[in-house]
This record gives C-alpha cells, structure tokens and sequence, in this order.
C-alpha cells in the first residue's frame, strides 16, 4: 500500500511532523475503527479521524437529530433537524474525507448485535453517554481482545483513558461503584468538542503508533479551573470481566 499524490496533498501538512511521516499515514489509511455514538463526543472524534485518513470508519445511531443536539453536536445541522445522524454523520464526512471508507448504520447497538460491527476493528472508540452500553461494549471488547479508547464528560470535567484487554484496567474496573444521574445530562458544546478532539489525537497516536497512549492512566479535565491530570490506574483484582 502507498499514498497517492491526492493523499500525499491532502496529508501534508502531517507528513511533515517530524514524528509522523508517511509510515505513520499508511498505517491510519489501513486502520478499522468503530465509533459508537454520533453525538457530543462522535462529532469531533469523527470528523479528526475522517480529517487525517483512517481508512475506514464504522458509526452506529440509531437517533434522529433533534434542535437541542446542535449545541454540541457538529456533524449536523439546522437542515438535518428530525433527519437520522448516521445519514447526517455520512454526508458531512463524505465532504470532508471523500478518500475514505465511511460505513454509518442505523441501529442502537446491544449485546447481540455488537459483533456484527465491532469484530475486526482496530480500536472500540467509546463516545456514549451512558455507564450501562459503555459496560456491554467493554464486556464484547474484552472478551474479542479489542482497545477501547474511552471518553467521558461530566458537566464541567472529563475523562479519558485507553483499555488495552490484559494490560489495563477495563471500563468495569472502573466504573463499579458509578452510580447515573437520570435525565439529560447537562453540558455546554465546547466541553464535548475538547474531550472529543482529544480522544481522536489519542486514537490517532495509538493507530499511528507516534508519542505515548493513555494506558493505565486517566487523564482528567476540569474546565472550570483550567487544569489537566494524569492519574495512575489500576484493575479491580475482584473485576467480573477482565480478571
Ligand atoms: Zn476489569
């Protein structure tokens, strides 16, 4: 595999970061990846991701857009309002990245289905809202050997950090003792882009294999004071997934 004179254009500015070169593109050009979730965190992440050349991205959401989306949600648009995401989400990356594979599915993914989309991919990008789906994909990412990089966003804080099976702690490890707030989760639409833009540098350095991941450290964002952490992490001995 070789980039042609498009890719060569259309990448440049990458091709020229002293750690990247063309090595590091050809390897984003072969990779598979399944975000799950079109929304706060999908926006961002997909749109880097189809931005520097992952080959083929895989989106699930099963959701119509809806008005209250768009203070956050950048696939779409006032146009798209009552229109599906995986559509919206297709169009709007198919502008950007025609050179790609864009693959958009309208479905909610559960435990029986997962496999259809999930197996063969590189990485599992974790862009959902909710600790009992995060828990599902990670209970099928586990068990099929699957990185997971995972994202989430509290208000005004965010998390994010890389599940490599066997080497770190699963998203069960940490996310015991969670307990949801119910009803919309209240965040503003910078918040997601941030947690979101970062979450794809992270995908694209460990696609890449350029700089350091994020395994077994959090790395943890409080916006309202402007500071970034990174935590150590460590397995639940007792974990019922990946012990
Ligand atoms: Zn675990």
């Amino acid at each position: 595999m070789v980039l042609n004179s498009d890719e060569k254009q259309r990448y440049f500015r990458q091709l020229i970061l002293a750690q990247f070169g063309e090595e590091a593109q050809l390897r984003l050009k072969k990779a598979k990846v399944f975000i799950v979730g079109a929304g706060g965190l999908g926006g961002p992440v997909s749109f880097y991701l189809a931005a520097a050349g992952v080959g083929h991205i895989i989106i699930c959401d099963r959701d119509v857009v809806e008005l209250s989306n768009l203070n956050r949600q950048i696939l779409h648009g006032t146009s798209d309002i009552n229109c599906s995401k995986a559509d919206s989400a297709k169009n709007t990356l198919t502008e950007l990245n025609p050179g790609i594979t864009i693959e958009t599915h309208k479905v909610t993914i559960d435990d029986k289905n997962i496999s259809d989309y999930a197996t063969g991919v590189d990485i599992i990008i974790d862009c959902l809202d909710n600790v009992p789906t995060r828990l599902m994909i990670n209970k099928f990412a586990v068990n099929a050997n699957i990185p997971i990089m995972h994202a989430g966003i509290d208000s005004w804080t965010a998390q994010l950090t890389l599940i490599k099976p066997g080497l770190t702690p699963c998203l069960q490890c940490l996310f015991n003792t969670y307990e949801e707030a119910e009803g919309p989760k209240p965040v503003i639409g910078a918040m997601a882009g941030v947690t979101g833009t970062v979450q794809a540098l992270e995908t694209l350095k460990y696609l890449s294999g350029v700089g350091e991941t994020l395994e077994n450290k959090l790395a943890y964002f409080d916006s309202l004071n402007m500071e970034w952490a990174k935590i150590p992490i460590f397995k639940n001995e007792d974990c019922m997934v990946c012990k």
